[in-house]
């Protein structure tokens, strides 16, 4: 890989900490200061630590035309794919550059363990541009010479200004993929951050600036899904739309983008179902489970938040896993021994603490954490809290709660695990520990979702389709689908030789 190393006494943690006062817009480049001013709140110490510029309808309609313009008449569409790959390196490099910079900025705005970002988001998101260009240089096309005389090729060009709206419980990493998707296939694009996390965001449209993306070809808008999300996603010339959010604003943002006809992924919420059986390897199985639902901050759309257990080993694998959950520290997210921060803000917090109440009021089990569990007094902190529930019906494991909850059931055989991981309208991923093929085989047929890990904890193969069944989503992100979905498709067919006569027109 090649990576550009931060300089060894480039500071680290807090101290790498550059925040910008405000962010707002960037149009063609250039910031866009007009409009209301919103707070970024650090969700650890519950302090404004930046304000935001929101983007009014009118500024979103200058940065889609911004958009369309760079795309009818910019650089960016028509560069050689050597020279658009060579940007897409020099991005990442400055990513990696920037990695201390962007994890500590990441760390303040989102809660979640500088340790975890450094060792995974931050660098995600330099491999997400990595990946696409290196990609783009082995994309192959279609041909078809079948038809004698006749020799078809299908022609891939972009797709035109594509709409990416990003969540805030991982903002550059989710974030990143979609600009460095758009951007490969030689599109342009309005993207659009979380309110709540607008920060790195801001930080990337510099770095892809100096790395030489022309201005123009991508444009921000900032502020609430209700005002900059809703005028971004009705407008009509827009060519896709690739939205990662909840399943509710999903559904809008969908219906939006249906009315101008325009194609658009969804990548929406997750009740993961996490299957350990008997035979399984169970101290890999137990790392993972604990990783599955308790990193991030529990804030994760691939959380494997439903953990089963085969009955035989349930009651030792769930004590363990009850006491090493209420171990994990909880804490300020930029120290290194700290496994836990505070929830994305105060009003998600009291989200999940009422989850969690809801839980216990329909009869579930406590066996770690809970709504009363002792958690650092400042910051939106929820303990990491395991549940032991009877039915599956339960809306604790129904809903997607986002939050360091897992809850626990048991099945005594292979079809009842069939049928409790299948009892959700969701489908993004699932998790299986066993030793035996046909356990996982028939996992395998019987799970509708769109990642099964078997025997591995969430290792995401950016080459493959990622993405969900059900109200986990519509369309797919990873090589291929990618380049399908950021791309239109002209079938052009060549005369090539002699070709019979048109007598059967009668000319
Ligand atoms: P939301 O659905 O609330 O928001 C996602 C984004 O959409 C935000 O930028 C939001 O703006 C914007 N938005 C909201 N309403 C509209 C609208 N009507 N029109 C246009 N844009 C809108 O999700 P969260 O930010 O709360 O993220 C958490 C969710 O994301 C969880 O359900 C999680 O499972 C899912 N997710 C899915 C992933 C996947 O790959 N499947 C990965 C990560 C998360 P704002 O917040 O500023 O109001």
């Amino acid at each position: 890989m090649n990576m550009v190393p931060s300089p060894a006494d480039a500071p680290t943690g807090r101290a790498a900490l550059q925040v910008p006062a405000r962010v707002a817009a960037v149009i063609d480049g250039e910031p866009q200061w007009q409009g209301e001013v919103l707070p970024v709140v650090d969700p650890f110490r519950e302090e404004v630590v930046a304000e935001l510029v929101e983007s009014a309808a009118d500024t979103v309609s200058r940065a889609v035309a911004a958009a369309d313009r760079a795309f009818r008449e910019g650089a960016w569409p028509r560069l050689p794919v050597e020279e658009r790959q060579s940007v897409l390196r020099r991005v990442a490099d400055l990513i990696d550059r920037e990695a201390a910079a962007l994890a500590a900025l990441e760390c303040l705005n989102t809660g979640i363990p500088l340790r975890q970002l450094d060792l995974g988001q931050i660098r995600r998101s330099a491999c997400n541009f990595r990946f696409f260009a290196d990609y783009l240089g082995q994309a192959v096309g279609e041909a078809w010479h079948q038809t004698p005389g006749v020799t078809t090729v299908v022609l891939r060009r972009p797709a035109g200004v594509a709409a990416l709206i990003g969540p805030w419980n991982a903002p550059l990493a989710l974030t990143s993929m979609k600009v460095a998707a758009a951007l490969a296939f030689g599109n342009t694009c309005v993207v659009k951050p979380a309110e709540q996390t607008p920060l790195t965001a801001w930080r990337l449209l510099e770095l892809l600036h100096e790395a030489g993306v022309p201005p123009g070809t991508v444009n921000l808008v900032q502020g609430r899904g209700s005002v900059s999300g809703a005028a971004l996603v009705g407008d009509p010339r827009l060519a896709r739309v690739s939205f990662t959010g909840g399943t509710v604003a999903g559904r809008a943002v969908m219906a939006a983008a249906a009315a101008s006809l325009v194609p658009a992924t969804m990548e929406l919420g997750g009740k993961s179902a996490n299957l350990v059986f008997a035979d399984a390897d169970l101290d890999q199985a137990m790392d993972a489970a604990l990783l599955g639902i308790f990193s991030n901050n529990g804030q994760q759309c691939l959380a494997g938040s439903r953990l089963l257990l085969e009955e035989r080993i349930a009651g030792d694998f769930l004590a363990e896993f009850a006491r090493r959950a209420g171990r994990l520290a909880l804490g300020d997210p930029f120290l290194p021994t700290t496994d836990l921060g505070p929830l994305g803000s105060r009003v998600h917090q009291q989200r999940v603490l009422a989850h969690l109440r809801g839980a216990l009021a329909d009869g579930c089990e406590l066996l770690a954490g809970g709504p009363e569990a002792a958690v650092p007094t400042a910051g939106c902190f929820v303990a990491p809290t395991v549940l032991r529930a009877s039915d599956s019906r339960l809306a604790i494991c129904q809903e997607e709660v986002f939050g360091p909850v897992a809850t626990v059931m048991t099945f005594r055989t292979l079809d009842e695990a069939c049928r409790l991981a299948a009892d959700s309208r969701f489908g993004l991923v699932a998790y299986a520990w066993s030793r035996n093929v046909d356990t996982l085989s028939r996992l395998e047929a019987e799970l509708r979702v769109g990642t099964l890990w078997q025997n591995l904890p969430m290792t995401r193969e950016l080459r493959a389709p990622f993405g969900g069944f059900g109200e986990s989503g519509v369309g797919r992100e990873g090589g291929r689908a990618c380049e399908a979905f950021y791309t239109e498709e002209t079938t052009v067919s060549r005369a090539t030789g002699p070709r019979p006569p048109l007598r059967r027109l009668g000319l």
